[in-house]
């Protein structure tokens, strides 16, 4: 039986905050700042007079009201930093419900606490909060919460008129429970307030409903090291566990020795070695990750407004050393699709027929190729 085809999930933020913020934003609408406007009431930054008294910001307001702490004394991102857990205490004190939901979430504490942020975070905010902050809490509360934080949250925007802004990271409790594959079964869309979670593909009773905590664009050599950082958990889907990345060859280079683009690692193993299916020749994980950060330096470093024909150059380069469906050739091409039909000069009316036919091409290409990581 099919049960999820029509039925959406839609949840609502239990709490949105900054997240090791260091730019300067207003703590209330988020809005960037080149000179703050010290709240009058507790001195945290806002952008004008009209935030102060806020429903976001009046939570940590009134705990700060007769500490004032000086911004221009105490660190930017410890401030920062200990917003959303503030918050977060006000929900687990005032709202018993939304409580219930955001403590059945994971923290990881234990491995977190090994890790290096949270020195920061017992150097810095922690010292920080119990200066300043008036609010009742323990230790353990505190510790469970950032836990819940840091595991659980997604980035969030806000519509502001036609700017979509981002504002810091949300906690949605029911979104949260959701488990992550990079071949996920759902998509997501942050619209007024609320996360709505769609099935992209049939989903039957009994089927995990997955979703993604990280885009699928780059390769495996990049992407899967980031879920053990943010999310202290190694990815075990289907993609991940393939060398070939679904036969999409996303991280594949071409040999060093033979030239044939059929260079990728020997097992699913995070630190495997690479061995090329053409001639056997074997390099380590390090020098395939090394070449690969070399052309993604070389990708970024590449002016979108330079003309298709540099652009076109520019992939016939990339191409030389690795697998035409590499995940930056595939960014470049994507680029370049886009170039083609917009650019001045470029319009579909202005370009050749053998330049629509490149667009073609590039536009099936893309397509062809992400199908088979885009369910
Ligand atoms: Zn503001
Ligand atoms: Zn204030
Ligand atoms: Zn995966
Ligand atoms: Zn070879």
């Amino acid at each position: 039986m099919t049960i999820w085809q029509q039925n959406d999930i839609k949840d609502r933020p239990a709490v949105i905050g900054p997240f090791d913020n260091s730019e300067l934003v207003c703590l209330e609408c988020y809005k960037p700042m080149e000179e703050l406007y010290p709240c009058s009431i507790c001195s945290l930054p806002l952008c004008s007079k009209d935030c102060e008294n806020k429903p976001r910001h009046s939570i940590e307001c009134k705990y700060f009201k007769n500490t004032k702490p000086n911004f221009t004394e105490c660190e930017r991102s410890t401030i920062y930093s200990s917003i959303a857990p503030i918050r977060m205490l006000e929900i687990q004190k005032e709202n018993g419900y939304i409580w219930s939901l955001v403590n059945r979430l994971e923290d990881h504490l234990q491995e977190r606490r090994r890790g290096e942020p949270w020195t920061f975070l017992q150097e810095t905010v922690f010292p920080f909060m119990e200066k300043y902050c008036e609010q009742d809490y323990s230790l353990n509360d505190l510790e469970r919460i950032i836990g819940i934080f840091r595991t659980n949250s997604v980035k969030w925007e806000d519509k502001v008129g036609l700017e979509t802004r981002p504002v810091g990271h949300a906690l949605c409790p029911v979104f949260s429970v959701l488990c992550h594959s990079c071949v996920n079964n759902t998509r997501y869309t942050i619209e007024d307030g609320l996360i709505t979670v769609r099935a992209c593909i049939p989903i039957q009773a009994g089927d995990e409903i997955t979703t993604q905590y990280r885009g699928p664009n780059d390769g495996n050599i990049l992407r899967r090291p980031d879920f053990k950082k943010n999310w202290l958990f190694d990815c075990s889907c289907v993609r991940c566990q393939d060398p070939t990345e679904l036969g999409t060859h996303s991280s594949t280079l071409k040999c060093f020795k033979c030239r044939e683009p059929t260079l990728y690692p020997r097992t699913s193993d995070l630190e495997s070695e690479w061995e090329c299916r053409s001639c056997g020749d074997i390099v380590t994980h390090s020098q395939a990750l090394e070449i690969t950060l070399r052309f993604e330096s070389l990708l970024y470093g590449k002016l979108y407004s330079d003309p298709p024909p540099s652009w076109e150059i520019f992939i016939d380069d990339l191409e030389k050393y690795l697998h035409p469906t590499h995940f930056i050739c595939m960014k470049a091409k994507r680029l370049l699709l886009q170039i083609y039909g917009s650019r001045d000069g470029y319009t579909l009316d202005k370009m050749s027929k053998e330049q629509l036919e490149r667009k073609i091409q590039l536009c099936n290409n893309y397509i062809g190729k992400q199908a088979n990581i885009y369910k």
